[in-house]
C-alpha cells in the first residue's frame, strides 16, 4: 500500500511539474519570446542517416563518459523536449524541457590542428559538396574520424554547462541537444564546419588556406573573352 501510495505522489508531482513548464512556456510565447521546437524526423529509426550526423553520433558514443547520458538525451529528443537549438562558430545552445525548462551552453574550442590537416587532406577532395555529402576516400575517412586528430572535437575540447541540478558533466539534458546537433547536421551539413570554425573550402584540392574568399565578380575585360562577345566600355 505504501509504495502505491509513494507511487500516486510521485505521478502528481511529475503532472505539476509538468504543468509548471507547459505554463512557462506560455508565458515566455506571450511575451514575444516563442521556443521553437527541433521537428524531429520520426520515422527514421537511426535518427540521422547522413555521413556527418552520423559520424557526430558515433563519436560522441565512442567515449565512455558519456554513455550513461546519451541515450536517456535521445529519447528526451524523439520526445520533443528540445527547443531554440541554435549553432554557431565554436558555440551549441538551447533550451530543453524536463522538471523545468533548462539552458543548455556547450562550448566548442576551436580545432587547433587545421593547417596540418588540410595538409593531410590536399588533392582528396575534388569538390566543396563531396566533402559535405560524405563522399570521401578511405584514407580521409580515416582522417576525418580519427578521435583526436580527426575533425570531430575531442572530450577535452567540449564543456556542458545546463541549469539543471544534475552533477554529472554530461546531463540528459545536454545529451538531447548534442543528437539535436545531429538532426541539424542531418539536415545541413555545412552547420558542422560552421560549429568547427572551418572553411569547408580550405580542404578541396587547389585552395589554398587563409587566401580571402575568391570575388564572385568577373571584370568586363574577362567576360568579353570567356563568352566572346563585345561588351561596349561605360
Ligand atoms: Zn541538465
Amino acid at each position: 500500500m505504501i509504495s502505491e501510495r509513494m507511487a500516486w505522489h510521485s505521478d502528481e508531482s511529475h503532472r505539476e511539474q509538468k504543468d509548471a513548464v507547459a505554463a512557462k512556456l506560455q508565458r515566455l510565447s506571450a511575451s514575444g519570446q516563442p521556443l521553437v521546437p527541433l521537428r524531429v524526423p520520426t520515422k527514421n529509426p537511426k535518427l540521422v542517416s547522413s555521413f556527418w550526423a552520423r559520424a557526430w553520433c558515433r563519436h560522441l558514443e565512442s567515449y565512455h563518459d558519456y554513455e550513461t547520458r546519451l541515450p536517456r538525451g535521445r529519447s528526451y529528443l524523439r520526445n520533443g523536449h528540445v527547443y531554440n537549438l541554435e549553432i554557431e562558430p565554436g558555440l551549441i545552445t538551447a533550451q530543453v524541457t524536463g522538471s523545468d525548462l533548462y539552458d543548455v551552453r556547450i562550448p566548442v574550442e576551436p580545432m587547433e590542428n587545421v593547417e596540418a590537416f588540410q595538409k593531410a587532406c590536399a588533392g582528396s577532395v575534388s569538390t566543396v559538396l563531396d566533402l559535405l555529402s560524405g563522399k570521401l576516400s578511405d584514407t580521409l575517412l580515416q582522417l576525418v574520424t580519427h578521435p583526436t586528430q580527426g575533425l570531430f572535437p575531442a572530450p577535452g575540447q567540449i564543456k556542458f554547462v545546463c541549469s539543471c541540478p544534475d552533477w554529472a558533466s554530461l546531463c540528459k539534458h545536454s545529451a538531447a541537444v548534442l543528437y539535436g546537433v545531429a538532426v541539424r547536421f542531418e539536415a545541413d551539413p555545412a552547420l558542422f564546419f560552421l560549429l568547427r570554425g572551418i572553411d569547408p573550402a580550405q580542404f578541396v584540392a587547389g585552395q589554398s588556406l587563409g587566401a580571402p574568399p575568391a570575388s564572385h565578380e568577373i571584370p568586363e575585360e574577362d567576360l568579353s573573352s570567356i563568352f566572346g562577345i563585345d561588351i561596349p566600355p561605360p
